[in-house]
This record gives C-alpha cells, structure tokens and sequence, in this order.
C-alpha cells in the first residue's frame, strides 16, 4: 500500500482535478479570476478545508501566473505544488522551476489568512524570489512582503508586525529563528510581532534541515567575565604528545586525554583530580581545546581573516560571520591561532532549525536532492520525500569518478579535462572542495591562459550573477561547492549543439552535495555531463577513513603512479567510506536533536509562562506566591537562625536600610516567613506610592518578574551548552551519554524555579524604581 506510486497515482488523480478547471478559467475575465480569491475565502469560512479547494484555488493561481509572469506552471510543477501543500517534500530537479511550484501552495495556504512562509538558503534568492512573484499575489488580492531587511537600520516591532502579518513572507530560515528568539525576549506586547506559525515551503530543504541543522541559532546578551583558561588550556596543550597523550577515534570526529594525558594535565594546572566538580571549568577547557587543535582544520572548518577566527560553511565553503559556536571552541580556536580572544557571550536563547520547525501546523520542503536521505526526514519531521518526474527525459551523462593518488594529479587531470571542453566551446564548472584550492585551480588556469570567474566572492549576489552566466560558449567557472546554489545556468546559443554545461568536481563530496553540483548541468532535458576527479589524499578521505583503509591507501601510495587508480576494492573501499560518513552524521544530528529535545520542552514551558505573564492585567496573586516561594527557600538555608543572622540575610536580600525586629519576634520559620512576608508587602505598598496608578504597579511586577525568570534562563542555558559539551565526548568511552544529559538537564530546570523565586525576592524588594520627566516608569534592578 504504500509503494511510492501509490502516492504518485493520488498526486495525479488531483491533477487531473486542477486540469479540468484549466479553461474555466482561462476563460475568465480579469476580474472575474481575481474574484475567485474572495470567493475561495468565503468557502473556507463556509468549513470547507484547504484541501478541498485546493483545485480551484490551484487553477486560479496557475492562471494568474500565466496572465502576470508569461508563465503556465506545467503538469510536473502542479504535482510538485499537491505534495507541498500535503506537508511532504518534492524532489524536483534543479531547473524544474520550483520558485514558481511554491506560488500554488502558498496562495492556497494563504487563503486561511494564518500566514505562508517561504524559507530560502540565502537573503538573496529570497528577495529575488519574493520580487519576481509579488506581481501575483498581489493581483490576487493577497498581501507579501520579505522578512528581513537590507538596511543597516533596525526595524522597529511595528515594522516587523506588518511583514509578518503578510499573507506570505519570504525569508530565511535564519532570519525567522533570530526573530522568533528576540519575539520571545520582548518584555511587552508592543514589541512582540510574530503571530503563530501556520505554514512553511522550505526551499533547497536538505541543505537547511541536514546540512545546517546541528548549529544552533544563538542571541547573546552581556559578556560574562573573561576566562584566561583559554591560553593557558592553549598551552598545555602544546605539551602532549598523540598517542601517549590523547587519542583520536578513526574518523577523527572526537578526541580524549589518555590516563597519561589526564595526569599531565594534573601536573600542568596543579590539580588533584581533573574530574572533581571544581575542577569541571579546567576539563571543559582542556576539551575544547582538543577539539581546536586535532578536529578543526584551519583552512577547513575556519580561516584566520584579518585577526578574526571565521567559521567556514563545510556545505559550500563560505564565510559564516557573525555565527560562533556558542560553546567557546570559538575562542579555543582564538588561543589556538594567537588571535585575540572575543570575551565570552551569555546565551539569551538558542533554537535549532528542527524545534523551530516543530511549532508549524505544517511544514513542506523541495530541492533537487532529497531522496537520498528520505528516512530521516520522515524520523525527525514525518515528512515523505515524493520525487516529480522530470518534464522532459535527463540526458545528462554523469561519467564514473576517476581516482588519482594525490591532490596534484588529480586537479592535471581535471584541468586537461577542463581544456579539451574549452577547445570544443563547452561551457565548463570547475568545482574546488575549499577556498584554497578553488585559488590553485585559479593560477593553473592562468598558467594556460584561460579566463574564467572565480566563485568564491563571500557574496551570494555576486555569485549568482557570475553563475548566471556560467552556460556562456567557452566560459570557464571556478566555484566552491555549493556557491550560486539555488541559481539557475541556463545554456548559451549554440552551446546545446556542443553538448551543454560539463560540471567537473575536483573533490571527494557526500553523495548528496555530488549529485546537487551534477544537477546543475543538464536542466530542463539540455544536454549535458558531469565528471568527477579525486585523490586519496583529498580531506574528506583522511577525515573519515578507518585505519584499515588508510593502511591500504598507504600500500597504493607506495605505488606511485601517475595512472588513474581503477581497483575494484579501492571503490568498493570508498561507498562504504562515503555510507559510514552518511551514517555518521545522521546520528550527530539524531543526538543533536535529542539533547535540543530536553531543550525544546524547557523553552516552550518558559516562553508559556512569560507570555502568561506579559497578559496578565493583575499580577498580585503570582508576586505574592514567588515571594513566600523565595523567602521559604532563603529561610531554609538555616536549621535555627539567630537575630543576628536574620539582620543579615534581610540586608543582603530584603533592604539596604537598618533592620529593626520586633522585639518579640519568634526566630522560628514559620514566624519569621510572615514577618518577612509582611515586611515586603510593606515595601511594595511604598514602593507603589512613587507610581502613579495601578498599571504601573502591575508593569513594575512584571518586569521583576520577567527578569528573574530571563536571567535564570539564561544561566540554565549556558549550564545546557556546557553540559552536553561535556556528555558529548563520553559517548566514545561507551556510556550513554543522553540519558546524562537529559538526566542533569531536568534537574537543573526544576532548580531554576528556585532561583526565580529568589531572584523575585531581590527585584521587588532591592530595585529602584522612579518615573521620568514624562511619567515613564522606570526600574533599576540590582
Ligand atoms: P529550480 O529552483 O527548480 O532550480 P527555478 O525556479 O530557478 O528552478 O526555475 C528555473 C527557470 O525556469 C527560471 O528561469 C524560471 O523562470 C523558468 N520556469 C519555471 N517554470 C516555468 C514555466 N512553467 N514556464 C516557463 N518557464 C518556467
Ligand atoms: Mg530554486
């Protein structure tokens, strides 16, 4: 029952439906087709479902397309629109013309008039797409906008309400997570601007929901004190020796201290025992830089720009700035390459792309490649992967990858390759694995005097406009893997009769990111090839080779042949090398998502609570409840407390004033709770005397409240990424390390309440409140 073509044959069945309504409307008058969308409208109000007007709605939409853009979605692209509006994914070839799919399910979601995102990979592709369709929907009656701006200036909350309440926004998915974080920080409902999610296309979908979905997206707030553990971390990691020392596994993804290694760095800090809880700071140190110096690759995973450590995109090669990773490998990195240390940010909040994706009704997702990973789609998003045909037969020729032993030989060969196309007039995409080589290839070209474009601008702009026109006769491109993605080559007169677009790879890739570059060739049935050269000394081998391949590539190596390698157990060697590496990563992101999971639950129940908060009209009832929380919590740090005591805790905690007890007052809990809870409400009642009505008393308890709610969080957030930076290693000595996680992560969440309900005690009790000039209120806390 469920064999794939049974859901092709149901897609086709409601084909036929929109079809059938083709010439109705066709037939239509302008304004009789712009009608239908008030009439769609109305019948969803009448309880029909999406579903049930999706032909119409389709049909109409296809038309309008048509009338504005000159363009008729074919057959394949209303296929391609059913499976998005199912909340599935569409495999649909680069060049099928998804942009233009997205417009069916985005109208017809629109309609429900509970907003349709569209997430692009870039701020580029976004605004282009988002510029050539508004036409449409805008005829429609339908509003859009983009969600994101170009311009330095910071848009206010009202300015970011009015995009995101647009029939359909156009965005990235990392525009809409850093909103989604600062929405939830708001302290008042006038700056918060998101409504609730109700539908999303994700463009390009792997490369947003595998690629990137590890990285978690962070907001920072105020720098927490500077720790010079990371020099000094630096340093001694100098001192080890590998093997004796520190061991990596076989495809080099972790590292750890042997027992040798654990008692060196005993000697180096003069500590007792590394693994004794004062000591955590020193090992999470130690473990970081480890991972700085023996898994980051400089040239790789970051470069060293002017001064700056800059996180390299492993999917395309490009910069990441401003993205660090939050844990402080970044500024291990920093020790690591002598570059000033950037102090270190507090987490405000953090998401990953998976949990943002989780609070939508709906979520759909098209790309070229997506196949390959369907069942891990359909785990972690229950989204199935239904592969379109192709409107016309693929007559790309992807030619079998030929393996050289090093790197020099197999970018010669790559480059005779390249020159032989060029004589013939193809148009050719030379691909580098890195920066760097993507510049040798450069200078060989050079060498030969061939011109060409280098795509490794650091802007996506300029590269799709160099990819633009990459299908020229004779136009030779040289690109990092995934640059210009998202940007079409269309072919060059007479290049077809030449025999289209030849995509040359000079590295060894994923099989995903191997058939995403081989896709762009061959479009739209163009003629077309792609070829792959690679060495036994590209990265991706030494990375994630076992040592009995490695001692293998070492035999080979001791040939030293120039020839092209042709042994069937080497490629054997390397499918099973590239399915490790494909299983590998899908249990990094399966972890990733189980520890985001425990986190995902905190967040929701906190950023509840804070909404709770932020509606509230009265908030005595909850002040009085923290308060007797907190002062129950401080009254039990002691058995019996003496007058003496009390004074103390009440100046540290309770008034800046001197304290005067009732002479007969009985130093008994119970007793003292409500004399202390007494003397807050006294406070309070003084404090309310500076404001001038009730609303202002109810915004002073909020922000209080607010405030110890966020900065508890935030400190829970920052014991989160340290935690699982501290479980992770583990799970290579055999424990596991989710059940520690989840575990501690719990406890530590049920403790934060704790720690509000004292800090509310400090707000209401410690604060300076006081209006200004225009009765604003305003509150110092300490
Ligand atoms: P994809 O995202 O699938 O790689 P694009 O959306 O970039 O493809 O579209 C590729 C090209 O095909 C664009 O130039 C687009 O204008 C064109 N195109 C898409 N659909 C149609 C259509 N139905 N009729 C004519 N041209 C189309
Ligand atoms: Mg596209």
């Amino acid at each position: 029952m469920t064999h794939p073509n049974f859901r092709l044959q149901k897609v086709k069945r409601t084909l036929a439906k929109v079809n059938a309504l083709a010439s109705e409307m066709r037939g239509m008058s302008d304004e009789e087709l712009k009608h239908q969308t008030a009439l769609l409208k109305k019948e969803l109000a009448n309880g029909k479902t999406v579903d049930d007007i999706l032909p119409r709605a389709f049909a109409t939409i296809r038309e309008a397309d048509y009338r504005i853009l000159g363009m008729f979605p074919y057959d394949v692209q209303v296929m391609g629109a059913i499976v998005l509006n199912q909340g599935n994914i569409a495999e649909m070839k680069t060049g099928e013309g998804k942009t233009l799919t997205a417009t069916m399910p985005l109208y017809l979601n629109a309609l429900t008039g509970k907003g349709a995102f569209l997430l692009t990979p870039n701020n580029y592709l976004a605004q282009r797409d988002k510029e050539q369709l508004q036409p449409v929907y805008e005829w429609l009656g339908l509003t859009v906008s983009l969600g994101f701006t170009n311009s330095d200036q910071k848009p206010s909350p009202q300015v970011k309400r009015e995009w995101y309440n647009s029939d359909i926004v156009y965005t990235t998915a990392s525009s809409l997570a850093f909103d989604y974080l600062f929405n939830n920080l708001a302290t008042r409902l006038d700056d918060q601007y998101l409504r609730p999610f109700n539908y999303v296309i994700i463009d390009e979908v792997d490369a947003i929901l595998l690629d990137e979905a590890t990285s978690p997206f962070v907001v920072s707030s105020m720098p927490m004190v500077q720790s010079n553990l990371y020099r000094l971390t630096d340093n001694f990691i100098h001192t080890l020796q590998p093997e004796i020392d520190y061991k990596l596994n076989e495809d080099q993804t972790a590292v750890w201290l042997t027992l040798h290694g654990i008692r060196q760095a005993q000697r180096f800090f003069r500590i007792t025992d590394l693994f004794a809880s004062e000591y955590r700071e020193v090992y999470r140190h130690i473990i970081l830089a480890l991972r700085a110096h023996f898994i980051m690759e400089n040239g790789h995973d970051y470069l060293v720009s002017e001064g700056k450590v800059v996180l390299l995109d492993e999917a395309n090669g490009r910069l990441k700035r401003g993205v660090k990773v939050s844990t402080g490998l970044h500024q291990a990195l920093e020790a690591k390459e002598h570059v000033d240390i950037t102090p270190n940010q507090q987490v405000a909040a953090s998401i990953t792309f998976p949990s943002l994706f989780g609070l939508f009704n709906k979520i759909a997702g098209m790309s070229g490649t997506a196949k390959s990973d369907e069942q891990e789609f359909f785990e972690v998003y229950k989204m199935r992967v239904i592969q379109i045909p192709t409107r016309k037969k693929i007559l790309r020729k992807d030619y079998p990858e030929q393996i050289y032993l090093t790197t020099r030989q197999k970018l010669i060969h790559a480059l005779n390759e390249t020159l032989q196309l060029h004589r013939e007039g193809r148009p050719v995409l030379l691909v580098a694995g890195s920066v760097e080589n993507s510049e040798i290839i450069s200078e060989l070209l050079l060498d030969q005097g061939i011109p060409h474009n280098v795509l490794n601008a650091f802007n996506v702009a300029r590269e799709a406009d160099i990819i633009k026109d990459a299908g020229q006769k004779g136009a030779v491109t040289v690109a990092t893997n995934m640059a210009g993605r998202g940007t079409d080559i269309k072919l060059g007169t007479g290049v077809k009769e030449l025999g289209g677009l030849a995509v040359i790879g000079t590295e060894m890739l994923p099989t995903r990111v191997k058939m995403q570059l081989a896709g762009r060739a061959g479009r739209q049935g163009d003629p077309g090839s792609s070829k792959f050269y690679i060495s036994l000394e590209d990265s991706y081998l030494a990375k994630n080779s076992t040592k009995r391949f490695k001692n293998y590539y070492r035999q080979l190596q001791k040939k030293k042949t120039d020839r092209q390698l042709r042994s069937p157990r080497l490629k054997m060697s390397i499918t099973m090398l590239n399915d490790r590496v494909a299983a590998n990563q899908q249990m990094a992101r399966s972890n990733v998502n189980k520890n985001e999971a425990a986190l995902k639950i905190q967040r929701k129940y906190l950023y509840d609570r804070r909404d709770e908060l932020m509606r509230t009209a009265h908030l005595e009832k909850n002040v009085g409840k923290w308060l007797s929380r907190g002062i129950s919590l401080y009254l039990d740090e002691k058995v019996e407390w003496t007058a003496l005591e009390l004074r103390h805790l009440m100046n540290q905690h309770f008034t800046y004033d001197v304290v005067n007890l009732p002479d007969n007052l009985e130093l008994s809990h119970e007793k003292i709770q409500k004399y202390l809870e007494q003397f807050c409400q006294r406070v309070l009642e003084q404090k309310a005397k500076v404001l001038i009505n009730s609303e202002q008393l109810n915004q002073f308890y909020r922000s209080a409240l607010l405030n110890a709610l966020d900065s508890s969080w935030t400190d829970q957030m920052a014991y989160l990424a340290k935690l699982s930076a501290i479980v992770q290693p583990w799970a290579t000595a055999q424990r596991d390390p989710k059940f520690v996680y989840q575990e501690k992560a719990y406890q530590a969440f049920a403790k934060m309440f704790d720690t509000v309900a004292e800090k509310v005690v400090d707000n209401l009790m410690l604060s300076i409140i006081r209006l200004d000039k225009a009765n604003n209120l305003i509150v110092y806390f300490n």
